[in-house]
């Protein structure tokens, strides 16, 4: 028996009187959604609701009269407006939050955006010569001097990158894992699964935990046809106690001993030296360079601090293959974020970084957390609003420095629906991400960009009210 046949002649009924689209969409509820949205996309949202409401009248409910079947629209189209990207002040205390676009721009990008985004743009040409000209030359020199490579290339992302980097030297080819690196870092990026994507075959070596340079040597000895060897930098999770892995330089070494390239799949890709501020761990670029890696692969936008990104360093015979590899057409980097990532690296290049905002959350002095949240919890309390300070441990995030939370303090929020609360701040405009340990909503001092501060009081203050009220 189909639908049709288990339906009644009363459902029959109600089905018949349900609302017709053109009626729905002409509805002067709908008007302001009509505006903004156009005929075509509400059309296409009255659609959708009132095949919801044919499910609701064959499950047993009444038809909707127009009237309601139009709220019923509003609610469609009040979600897909929900869906386009708004701006949040980040309370979560994870400085590189992937769900909210990871590394906020530094001023300097954001300035050269505005610059040049509504406008025509020298992406592609020489204006010495007024040929075409190569695209990222800025930002790949920047790279280089940054890292100390011989050469640069940017991508879309680090995915991209490493993707491109196994296509161009290693497909057909083997490529040598270790079983402890073979990680996903999230969103589906899983190592053996971007390695068989490139054409190359993966041989594993070694063991989950403990993989030596003997584990590396035997399968090189044994056969001619490895081409690199992948080294992951296993961010997002941890190995400890019974754990062995040899030094980069070591493996750089036995792979040019075979005749094999190391790739580096970084992930993060630190600039700078994070040691001084007491955050040892997250290795840097150009270390890795200097170990001997061939090609080094990391994104731009985690604790680099830039847009979306992906770089590949190293020599420049290897990056001019991935460079002229077909993929590398596919994977380019788009014409905004290398505006942005130029004047990021530009400010690197200065000694500018304290200005990258990525930095600055990374290495503000918990004291000075301490301050701002005392401030905050001082003026909630001027407006009714119990807060208190408490010690918490941020993150970085992105994969970096998984091993080193950061010490912070945030506001706790006193409220018996911790729940709702965040779920109000989430609404509020702008929106507010909260965190919620053990119960209680935490508002972190590291994480909220400076020049957030009013805002995210006034927004506070607005849901804890909304909410005591129960509106
Ligand atoms: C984050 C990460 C990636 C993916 O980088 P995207 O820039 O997000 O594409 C790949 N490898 C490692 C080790 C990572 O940490």
């Amino acid at each position: 028996m189909n639908e049709r046949d288990q339906t009644s002649a009363e459902q029959q009924e109600q089905l018949r009187s349900i609302p017709r689209v053109d009626r729905l969409v002409g509805h002067a509820k709908l008007a302001q959604a009509r505006r903004r949205l156009g005929t075509g996309a509400l059309t296409r949202l009255a659609r959708a609701a009132l095949q919801q409401a044919r499910r609701a009248v064959r499950a047993g409910a009444a038809a909707p009269q127009l009237d309601e079947a139009a709220d019923l629209v509003l609610a469609l189209v009040d979600e897909a407006l929900r869906r386009r990207v708004a701006p949040v002040i980040n309370a979560s205390g994870v400085i590189v939050h992937t769900n909210l676009g990871r590394a906020p721009l530094p001023a300097a990008a954001v300035q050269s955006l505005a610059e040049t985004a509504g406008g025509y743009a020298s992406l592609e040409l020489d204006r010495r010569t007024g040929r075409r000209g190569p695209r990222g030359g800025f930002a790949e020199m920047a790279l280089a001097q940054l890292t100390g490579a011989e050469d640069a290339l940017v991508v879309n992302n680090n995915a991209a990158a490493v993707l491109l980097a196994l296509t161009a030297l290693a497909s057909g080819r083997r490529v040598l894992v270790s079983r402890g690196e073979q990680i996903e870092i999230g969103g589906g990026f899983r190592i053996p699964e971007v390695l068989a994507r490139s054409g190359a075959e993966m041989i594993e070596v070694g063991t989950t935990n403990r993989t030596r340079l003997a584990d590396y040597e035997r399968v090189l000895a044994a056969r001619q046809d490895v081409a690199v060897l992948l080294r992951v930098h296993p961010g997002n999770f941890r190995q400890s106690g019974f754990v062995e892995r040899p030094r980069l330089g070591e493996l750089a070494e036995l792979a040019h001993r075979y005749g094999a390239w190391l790739v580096k799949d970084l992930g993060g890709g630190a600039l700078v030296d994070l040691a001084p501020h007491g955050l040892a761990g997250e290795p840097e670029a150009g270390p890795c360079v200097a170990a001997g890696a061939d090609l080094v692969c990391f994104s731009c936008d985690k604790v680099l601090g830039g847009p979306q990104g992906g770089a590949l360093v190293g020599r420049a015979e290897l990056v001019d293959r991935t460079r002229r590899d077909p993929l590398a057409r596919a994977v380019r980097l788009g014409r905004l974020p290398l505006v942005a990532l130029e004047a990021t690296l530009a400010s690197y290049l200065a000694g500018d970084d304290a200005e990258i905002p990525v930095l600055r959350a990374l290495r503000m002095p918990v004291e000075a957390v301490r301050k701002r949240v005392d401030h905050w919890c001082g003026r909630l309390a001027e407006r009714g609003v119990a807060a208190r300070p408490h010690d918490v441990l941020a993150a970085t995030g992105g994969g970096a420095l998984a091993d080193r939370p950061l010490d912070s303090v945030a506001a706790v929020i006193e409220t018996s629906e911790p729940v709702e609360l965040a779920e109000r701040l989430r609404e509020a405009t702008p929106s507010v991400i909260a965190r919620i340990h053990e119960d209680r909503v935490l508002l972190d001092g590291r994480t909220v960009l400076p020049g957030e501060d009013e805002a995210l009081l006034a927004a506070v203050v607005g849901a804890v009210k909304a909410l005591g009220k129960g509106t």
